[in-house]
């Protein structure tokens, strides 16, 4: 089924009208993975999301999909190990999401410094052996001050004594996000936006059989039975599991994380960048070029306010300015340079110190595990043992580690499955990164339960090899797949830089993107390229807001925002025509979008 506007009215007629094997509350990169794998699975899945799907963490993180070297400081091999395999399969599942994008480390000699060369050396070859991609062209290599200021002439030499290269991937969180909500649709799931969890459902011996729900698009409430309700709600998880009296417990603690966008000119960097924040706090940054902008993050503070909206302070801002002026001298980077910004919650599990992959002190240091691993390197680089044995050192580690031995509700390093008492589940922490991992896990768990308590068999997918939407093309040739992708386009008269953009968007999907270019009124005041996504993003993606379609279907309002201005008008225009709004609702979403860009640009602090 396309996850339209008329599927949305069907998914939530079809889940009051049967007893689902799974309702999933949450509509983040967690939720949307279950979904995925249920469906796939055939289990007959329903998932409810109170705002737009991935409108919250799912997109508003640092947008990689990486291993977390900085774990290597403390050689917490296991998180690592997790991550950088489940980086390629990711990449395999959806080629054309996560793209490589080798990462700069420059080494800084100064107090509190994250890696030495050495230090650094070490990690990141036990990364690349962990990503096996050790002895290949994407293996990692040291350079030297002169290198690194050949990269990037303007990072402050200052103390500056070599730098590192390491693979690394970027991603487009909301977009992984969509895409595999849209597959699960395809495969039979119903799928909903707007429809919020507001209370559960019990049977007499208090255990959980659905939800209510509440269609914000409506007013309406309606009930939803299910055979297993899964709570993928990441920040929200405790609100969630307190909607039954009896449990109070809270499991997160969640932080604010904040990114700022700026132009490239402000600050022009070739490659990716991640360095210490140099503020004593131990804390790591990234700067990362994405179209021909350059953003920067991430702060990391507790947070108590409204999950919904995080905001981006003031301190905020004068923590990643300070920073980056350090490490850029000559930017002189200001507030009125910020052109976007975004804040997000990371659904941190309290007391697992594994799911603060980005900074801070995780406290985790095996003393043992860095030992006998630093001892072997040392022996390797004197040419006293061989690469068998700094692999056995590895292995080892490896094997101390192993999922086996992890805690029973840890289905992936960060992340936790639980099981309550009422028999609500939640999985929650983690990273997009290890989604996928982390939705087996889940789903395991899941089948186990229909089989044992309702004799209800199902034989799982094997969701490593199992592509998201847009995925159906050969992994190991995405270059290639794309570029033929994009002639598609060409040949209905796209610019070929257009059709490219579009193919990368879409993947195996944009040859029905291309096929709209049929209707499209010539003279519009949208281009053909953004006339044709646009429809396509309300025929296939449910995008219901212009908000919707200009920051999460598209990345136009964080990384194309001066093109925004002119296309608000004749964005809703479209929309409003296609939905058939009356004059209250489009003032509604023009308002909508109004404040979206104004709080994006920071204009509460201009
Ligand atoms: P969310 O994305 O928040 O989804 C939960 C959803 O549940 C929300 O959409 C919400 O609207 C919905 N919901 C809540 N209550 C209800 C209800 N009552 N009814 C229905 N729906 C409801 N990971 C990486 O791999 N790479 C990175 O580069 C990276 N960078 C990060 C940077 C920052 C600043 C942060 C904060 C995190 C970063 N992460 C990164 C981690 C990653 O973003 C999160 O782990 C992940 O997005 C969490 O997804 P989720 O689905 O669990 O939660």
């Amino acid at each position: 089924m396309k996850l339209s506007f008329e599927s949305r009215r069907q998914s939530i007629s079809k889940m009051q009208e049967q007893i689902l094997d799974l309702l999933i509350i949450g509509g983040g990169i967690t939720g949307a993975g279950v979904a995925l794998q249920a469906a796939a699975s055939g289990l007959q899945t329903g998932l409810i999301e109170m705002q737009d799907f991935a409108e919250g963490t799912s997109s508003r993180s640092t947008k990689l999909v990486h291993g977390g070297l900085r774990y290597l400081k403390q050689f917490d091999v296991e998180v690592v190990s997790d991550t950088v395999s489940e980086r390629a399969v990711v990449q395999q599942i959806a080629p054309h999401i996560p793209k490589a994008d080798p990462m700069l480390l420059p080494v800084y000699d100064e107090p509190g410094a994250t890696f030495s060369q050495f230090r650094l050396k070490v990690a990141m070859d036990l990364y690349d052996l962990l990503a096996g991609v050790n002895n290949t062209p994407l293996a990692n290599k040291m350079l030297t001050k002169a290198e690194v200021l050949e990269r990037e002439p303007d990072l402050s030499p200052e103390g500056l004594v070599a730098g590192g290269v390491y693979l690394d991937y970027r991603n487009n969180d909301a977009r992984l996000v969509i895409e595999n909500i849209k597959r699960a649709s395809q495969d039979g799931a119903f799928i909903a936006s707007r429809v919020k969890a507001v209370g559960l459902l019990f049977d007499d011996e208090g255990q959980v059989i659905g939800v209510e729900a509440k269609d914000l698009l409506n007013d309406t409430t309606f009930e939803i039975k299910a055979r297993v309700v899964i709570n993928t709600t990441g920040p929200w998880s405790d609100t969630i599991r307190q909607l039954d009296d009896q449990h109070q417990t809270a499991i997160m603690r969640p932080t604010k994380g904040v990114h700022l966008v700026v132009d490239e000119s402000v600050i022009k960097v070739s490659q990716p960048t991640y360095f210490d924040s140099g503020e004593g706090d131990g804390r790591m940054i990234f700067v990362l070029p994405r179209e021909n902008k350059t953003y920067f993050g991430t702060t990391d503070t507790d947070y108590n306010g409204d999950l919904a909206h995080p905001r981006v302070t003031q301190e905020d801002v004068d923590y990643l300015l300070r920073i980056v002026n350090r490490r850029y001298p000559k930017a002189n980077v200001t507030l009125s340079d910020i052109e976007s910004s975004w804040a997000g919650l990371r659904p941190l599990i309290s007391g697992n110190a594994a799911s603060d992959y980005n900074g801070g002190n995780s406290g985790k240091v095996s003393d043992e595990s860095f030992n006998h691993l630093i001892d072997t390197v040392k022996a390797y680089l004197d040419g006293e043992a061989n690469r068998a044995a700094v692999e056995s050192a590895v292995g080892s580690l490896e094997g101390s580690v192993s999922e086996k031995t992890l805690d029973p509700s840890a289905v992936s390093r960060g992340s936790s499955l639980e099981l309550d008492p009422n028999g609500l589940l939640t999985l929650a922490g983690g990273k997009i990164t290890d989604y996928r991992k982390m939705a087996e896990g889940a789903l395991l768990k899941i089948l186990d339960i229909l089989s044992e308590q309702h004799q209800l068999h199902f034989r799982m997918i094997n969701s490593k090899t199992y592509p998201v939407s847009g995925g159906e093309f050969n992994p190991a040739n995405v270059d290639e797949e794309l570029e033929t992708l994009a002639e598609l386009g060409v040949r209905r008269g796209l610019s070929r830089e257009d059709a490219r953009y579009l193919a990368n968007l879409y993947g195996s999907n944009v040859p029905k993107v291309f096929n709209l270019t049929n209707k499209y009124p010539f003279g519009h005041k949208l281009s053909l390229k953004d006339w044709i996504s646009l429809q396509y993003s309300m025929e296939e993606e449910l995008a219901l807001t212009p908000v919707d379609y200009l920051l999460r279907r598209t990345n136009y309002i964080l990384f194309m925002r001066e093109q925004v201005d002119q296309m608000v008008d004749p964005v809703l225009q479209t929309m409003r025509e296609y939905y058939d709004w009356d004059e209250a609702t489009t003032q509604k979403y023009h308002d909508e979008l109004i404040a979206t860009l104004n709080e994006n640009d920071l204009k509460h602090l201009k």
